[in-house]
């Protein structure tokens, strides 16, 4: 098994059969008679096995993975450490419950993630909140608790979020998410008091939504992605964060910073929030938090967590399976992973920049770390980039409303970075 990990994990691109091949063409038609119609599968890919930055297609096909699962796979697929981990807790605890029961594993990930958030605050503000942590399943479900313990903490019931966000797709969330209007089509109605101005504008909050639609007396908290996400990996003015850090001060509202993509080393920093030196009051984590394995966390500052016992709670978030690989993907991230996502970003962003400058259907490289986006001018642009980046074995996917995402496994290579970049420039300038 390590053998077969080590050979497709530096495995290189080889597409051996037309896309896709026989066997995933039978299988792709056999599922889809069985499967949800609202599964988006944004190219028909049947994937067999995956290790490392590599994933192997059940005809054999290997491609460079450079969208990680949506930035989910942090330490790359199957990371010995992390099948290490799971496997020894799958042979010891599997579920107990960890709304009802104690288990080490929780009350120890839910200090480890305190001890970053604490460490950040102490760096920026000079004091330590001593944070709090709720594990989830996802990263919804821990939007959908940040949501309810600001208005529980605050007894006020409205929110602020931006346009071109996106926050998850149960109704707490969705209500949050503006990113596409196909994500709301026919979900209505939606839950009531959430307002949402443009991404980067406090003005907007201030001179329109504060004067026109709600008081700010009323607004329980703002849900920010610090970098956004879905919307198009785009990077905010610094000035955009502090200035809502104020705004909340100012009114009591209470910050969140939802990290659900942009966490957990994306960016090259453990949370995007470092790199604007704004801390917020509530943290959201999943994608990465475990490797891709089902787990999320709402962080908050001690003084905010007053819910009082039995007021929240989930049968399986944080799970001791899901925790195990969490923990380990900790100890990678922090033994050198995050560093190795802000290098590998700065290089792969600058051949990005560098290849692409003679291509005119590029409007912007963009990113922090390894979350990259690049702007195309038309959506039917980029989405002919990403279809034809698979046919040629690289995996990448769009973001935004004509814009491509790279978020490759944080464990990329240079020599993976650059091929990530040859192709992707070959293919854009349509020499493929
Ligand atoms: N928040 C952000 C910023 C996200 O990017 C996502 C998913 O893409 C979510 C929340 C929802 O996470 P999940 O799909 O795990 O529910």
């Amino acid at each position: 098994m390590a053998n077969d990990y080590e050979a497709l994990a530096h495995a290189n691109i080889s597409i051996r059969t037309a896309l896709p091949g026989p066997l995933a063409t039978a299988r792709i038609q056999t599922a889809k008679q069985h499967m949800s119609p609202s599964l988006i599968h944004v190219y028909p890919l049947m994937v067999a096995r995956a290790a490392g930055c590599m994933v192997e297609d059940v005809d054999g096909n290997v491609f460079l993975d450079a969208q990680a699962g949506v930035a989910a796979a942090a330490t790359g697929h199957c990371h010995a450490r992390i099948v290490e981990a799971m496997t020894q807790q799958a042979q010891t605890l599997v579920h107990i419950c960890g709304t009802d029961f104690f288990y080490p594993g929780y009350g120890e990930l839910c200090q480890r993630l305190g001890a970053i958030a604490d460490a950040f605050e102490t760096q920026t503000t000079g004091k330590a909140s001593g944070w709090q942590s709720f594990l989830t399943n996802s990263g919804t479900e821990a939007v959908e608790a940040a949501m309810k313990l600001a208005r529980n903490h605050t007894k006020r019931s409205a929110f602020i979020a931006f346009q071109g966000g996106f926050h998850g797709r149960s109704y707490g969330s969705l209500s949050l998410t503006a990113s596409k209007a196909k994500y709301r089509r026919n979900f209505g109605p939606l839950l009531s008091g959430v307002f949402h101005a443009p991404y980067g504008d406090t003005d907007h909050i201030e001179n329109v939504l504060f004067k026109r639609t709600v008081s700010p007396e009323d607004v329980a908290a703002i849900f920010v992605e610090p970098v956004l996400g879905e919307g198009g990996y785009i990077v905010p003015e610094p000035a955009f964060l502090q200035r809502l850090r104020g705004l909340c001060d100012k009114h009591g509202i209470l910050l969140v910073f939802d990290e659900v993509q942009s966490g957990m080393g994306r960016t090259g920093r453990m949370l995007a929030a470092e790199h604007f030196g704004v801390v917020p009051d509530m943290f959201t984590l999943a994608k990465g938090l475990a490797s891709g394995m089902p787990l999320g966390a709402l962080l908050a500052r001690k003084p905010i967590m007053t819910w009082p016992a039995g007021s929240h709670g989930s049968t399986c978030g944080g799970n001791p399976v899901c925790i195990a690989s969490a923990l380990t993907t900790l100890d990678l991230l922090q033994e050198g992973l995050t560093e190795n996502s802000a290098r590998m970003g700065a290089a792969l962003q600058t051949q990005l920049k560098t290849k692409l400058a003679s291509c005119p259907q590029v409007k912007e490289v963009r990113g922090l770390g390894l979350m990259i986006g690049v702007e195309f001018e038309s959506a039917s642009e980029a989405n002919r980039v990403a279809q034809t980046c698979f046919q040629r074995g690289l995996l990448v996917l769009e973001c935004g409303d004509k814009a491509i995402r790279l978020s490759p496994p944080l464990i990329i290579t240079e020599s993976q970075a650059a091929a990530a970049a040859d192709i992707f420039a070959s293919v854009t300038a349509n020499t493929a």
